[in-house]
Parts: structure tokens; sequence; C-alpha cells
């Protein structure tokens, strides 16, 4: 007789992906830092602006320490928010 044990609770993993979530809806947008910090690969895919400076800012404090975004690093993240059709 097989043995079946719980696996684990892999569905935590994607429930802390909120952004793929608006991705099936319609309108998308997207973010590279690179754009803004030169040499950075981190990009996001999200409905909304907000939705964007939200993940940057936790990736900002996390990567680049910076624990608050500067007004004009926050204008230049929506300057570099580019619309994915
Ligand atoms: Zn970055």
């Amino acid at each position: 007789m097989p043995r079946f044990g719980l696996r684990g609770s892999r569905v935590e993993q994607f429930a802390s992906i909120p952004c793929l979530v608006s991705v099936l809806r319609s309108i998308v947008k997207s973010f590279a830092c690179g754009d803004v910090v030169p040499g950075c690969e981190a990009r996001w895919v999200c409905s909304t602006d907000d939705e964007i400076l939200v993940n940057v800012a936790a990736h900002a404090a996390d990567t680049h320490g910076l624990v608050e975004l500067p007004a004009d690093v926050v204008q230049a993240v929506h300057k570099a928010i580019v619309p994915v059709s």
C-alpha cells in the first residue's frame, strides 16, 4: 500500500506573486530597474504604475539600500514605465 504524505505548502509561492493576477486582466505595464539603476536586471510587469512602485520600493530597499524612494527617483520610475500590448 503506497503512502501519500503532505507535499508541503507550495501554493504559498504562487500567492506571493500579486502582479501575475493583474497580468491576466487587460492593461499591462512594465518597468525595468535598469532604466533607473544601470546594471540592475530586475523588472516587473503589473497593471498599474502604483503596483509597480510598491514592488520597486521593496526592491530598492532590499537590493539598493534605498529605504525611502526620493521624489526624483519616483519621477524617473514613472517615466520609465512602459505599456505592454
Ligand atoms: Zn534594481
